[in-house]
């Protein structure tokens, strides 16, 4: 399944300008130490902009449910490193429902525990 969004990763970014902090570090010690030339090319390559790739995979969802309760999920993890994040919410009630007729999932019961009517549904996942 494809994801719903794309992003750039903090933790990549971060990465990329710790990497381009030691390239100046490094043209910095050779000032003075080594070749003018060999100077000037570490300084360019630390002055070369920083690429990112779109590598943080994002997925989420947010409603309210069957049973009258609002949530929200978002998962998010990279390609290209460890980064992965998640955050789940899903106990607001958004509208007022008799227990009677809460979805009971755990027990198979799309029609709640105290039913006394055989109520049926037309076929639809409710
Ligand atoms: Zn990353």
């Amino acid at each position: 399944m494809g994801a719903d969004n794309w992003a750039y990763c903090p933790q990549c970014r971060v990465k990329a300008i710790k990497a381009k902090e030691k390239l100046y570090d490094k043209a910095d010690k050779a000032y003075g130490k080594k070749p003018a030339s060999e100077y000037t090319a570490m300084l360019s390559e630390a002055e070369q902009p920083i690429k990112l790739d779109q590598t943080l995979r994002e997925d989420y969802g947010i409603g309210v449910g069957i049973d009258g309760i609002f949530g929200v999920n978002y998962t998010a993890s990279c390609t290209a490193c460890d980064f992965r994040f998640e955050y789940n919410k899903g106990d607001i009630r958004a509208v007022d429902i008799a227990e009677d007729y809460v979805q009971d999932a755990e027990n198979d019961n799309p029609f709640g525990y105290n039913y006394k009517r055989p109520f049926r549904f037309d076929g639809a996942d409710y």
